[in-house]
């Protein structure tokens, strides 16, 4: 399995596959040629010096020169190819996750916390990196240094290697215990890192609540607790690395202090020559540095590994189903623009939310939904945008069978306008044209003046190249709306489907806002769940939804007469509160 992980990982080099390998295995060679050669230019440098040998001095300069001279030449190359590859992967890596994350079902985003995913493609795409970036190539160049100073060391004399390669087993032993305890420990931090990403997301997402709630202090002291949590699993981490010096130094001490002894014994019995002994030492490196970094090298392939499970996980997930294309799905004439037939829906197995729910909305019709909070409103517009599927009964759109129909086609028909819409960092323009790539400016105008909104777009110094910030921070609540309604009325779709603010908006906005959907209304069909008293009024047919069935259907005038009616309670119950009809 984790071999199949970083298999795909491997794949999204794609073509610069080959590119990685040789580079991979290029710069391995140049380190351990360095190395190697190194240790070799030593002895020769000592053997040289203590037999006075001058020629043999200045030639042996001479190579060395040479073999700088490549590897400062190849080198770079290398390294650069081998970058350049690993880059392009993680581009790859992290452009599939993005379009995995955007294909997730919406019941993945009204579930799960944010900051999992925010961890995914940041955290995640991070470690899974290191595989390929770190990891390998450590591993690579490592096991060439070790195995080719093995190789000359056994070249110069067999017992040294015997010894080295020894003192390398043991470290190799000590080092994959400690990588047991140290890949748990990492866990334990990245678990707790998540955790306080999870809250950090909070923080930025719900900066208004906390500010208006005087809740900074509150939160200040439970990220505070979670950025404890973080420091006490580093710090354990930190305190187990410290114990595991003392036997790395251990062993790396009485390795050379070993190499040595036997190296100078061997000298004086005339086994080998003094420069082969001190040649001995720096080849010691390269055999226990294989074996002590081993152990790592396999704790960071586990936690790349893990790290990559997560993101195929997501990028397995079942993935909602949109179509290829932006063609416009065609409504039938003749047949009602939205049809439920017996529609049944729950979110949890067990807990129904809406119980046979029967309607019709002609071409052209206005219907407004009402009915107490909680009742199942909002859930009839996300059926009908395809974000749920029905438990039971069928949903048509045009005379179609939406369950025949990808999400991506059943939306092409809608244009969608939810309570608290959300406004991209980007202009104003770009904010309108989001259902529309491609608009001209004159198209974007032209929505924005539906919108009622061209006058205080144009009253902005940039115009409609104005940025709006990330939410739309930057605007008023009614400023918004009537941005979002202007995206609306540039996606031109036959299907109109609001879900209004109830949070009352000022005067001016209401009316403008409403304006526009009544002359909309005139060209196609809407459908709304409505607060304001004024769409309510207006409708062609209302229905009161509550607990999750309709109780009541018709106009107001006929509603209102209905003797202790929901809507006759309800209407009376705003009218009393204040909540009162835009005027028109
Ligand atoms: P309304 O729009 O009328 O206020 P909703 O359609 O939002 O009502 O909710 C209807 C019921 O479904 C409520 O009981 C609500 O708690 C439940 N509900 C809404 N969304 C979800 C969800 N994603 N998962 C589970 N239950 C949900």
């Amino acid at each position: 399995m984790k071999r199949g992980a970083f298999g795909r990982l491997l794949g999204y080099m794609r073509e610069s596959l080959p590119a990685y390998i040789i580079a991979l295995l290029s710069v391995s060679v140049l380190t351990a040629g360095m190395q190697v050669y190194g240790a070799h230019f030593t002895r020769m440098m000592l053997d040289a010096a203590i037999a006075g040998d001058t020629a043999l001095l200045s030639s042996g300069l001479q190579r060395l020169t040479l073999v700088l001279l490549g590897v400062v030449i190849l080198m770079p190359h290398a390294n650069h190819v081998f970058l350049a590859s690993c880059a392009k992967a993680t581009g790859n890596l992290r452009r599939d996750v993005f379009a995995g994350v955007l294909g997730l079902p919406f019941m993945h985003f009204e579930r799960e916390h944010g900051g999992g995913l925010l961890s995914s493609l940041t955290n995640d795409i991070h470690e899974a990196e290191q595989a390929y970036m770190n990891t390998v190539s450590g591993a690579a160049s490592l096991g060439i240094t070790g195995l080719a100073s093995a190789a000359y060391l056994a070249l110069l004399e067999w017992r040294l290697a015997a010894f080295a390669l020894a003192v390398g087993g043991c470290t190799l032993m000590v080092k994959s215990l400690q990588a047991r305890r140290l890949r748990v420990m990492g866990r334990e931090v990245q678990d707790a890192r998540a955790d306080l990403t999870s809250r950090l997301v909070d923080i930025l997402t719900g900066t208004r609540v906390i500010r208006a709630f005087n809740a900074q202090s509150l939160l200040l002291s439970d990220y505070e607790r979670r950025s404890v949590h973080v420091y006490r699993a580093s710090m354990k981490r930190v305190r187990w690395n410290a114990l595991f010096a003392g036997s790395d130094a251990l062993l790396k001490t009485g390795g050379l202090v070993g190499i040595l002894l036997l190296g100078v014994w061997m000298a004086m019995q005339g086994i080998i020559t003094i420069g082969a002994a001190v040649a001995s030492l720096q080849l010691l490196w390269g055999v226990s540095a294989l074996s002590a970094s081993l152990g790592g090298v396999i704790a960071g392939v586990q936690s790349s590994m893990a790290a990559a499970d997560r993101l195929f996980e997501l990028l397995d997930a079942d993935k909602e189903s949109v179509g290829e294309g932006n063609d416009r799905l065609p409504l039938k004439q003749g047949e009602p623009a939205i049809e439920f037939r017996h529609v049944s829906f729950q979110y949890e197995p067990g807990i129904p939310v809406l119980h046979d729910i029967s309607l019709h909305v002609e071409p052209g019709q206005l219907v407004a939904i009402v009915g107490p909070s909680g009742g199942g409103k909002s859930t009839v517009l996300k059926l009908l945008l395809g974000f749920y599927r029905p438990t039971q009964g069928q949903i048509l759109i045009g005379g179609q069978d939406s369950s025949d129909c990808p999400a991506g086609r059943i939306r092409s028909a809608m244009a969608y306008m939810p309570q608290d819409d959300y406004l991209f960092a980007g202009t104003v323009a770009e904010n309108i044209a989001l259902g529309c790539p491609g608009a001209s400016p004159t198209a974007i105008a032209e929505a924005a003046r539906k919108a009622g909104v061209d006058d205080f777009i144009a009253a902005m110094e940039m115009g409609y190249n104005t940025p709006v910030g990330e939410g739309g921070g930057q605007v008023s609540g009614g400023q918004r709306e009537r941005i979002a309604l202007a995206r609306a009325i540039l996606k031109d779709a036959p299907i109109l489907l609001l879900d209004e603010p109830t949070a009352a908006l000022d005067e001016q906005s209401q009316l403008l806002v409403q304006q526009a959907i009544e002359s909309l209304a005139a060209e196609r069909t809407v459908l709304v769940v409505a607060h304001r008293l004024s769409t309510i009024e207006n409708a062609d047919r209302i229905v009161v939804i509550a607990d999750g069935r309709i109780v009541e259907t018709g106009k107001h005038s006929q509603l209102i007469k209905l003797p202790d009616g929901a809507y006759q309670q309800m209407y009376r119950h705003r009218r009393t509160a204040g909540v009162q009809p835009v005027s028109h």
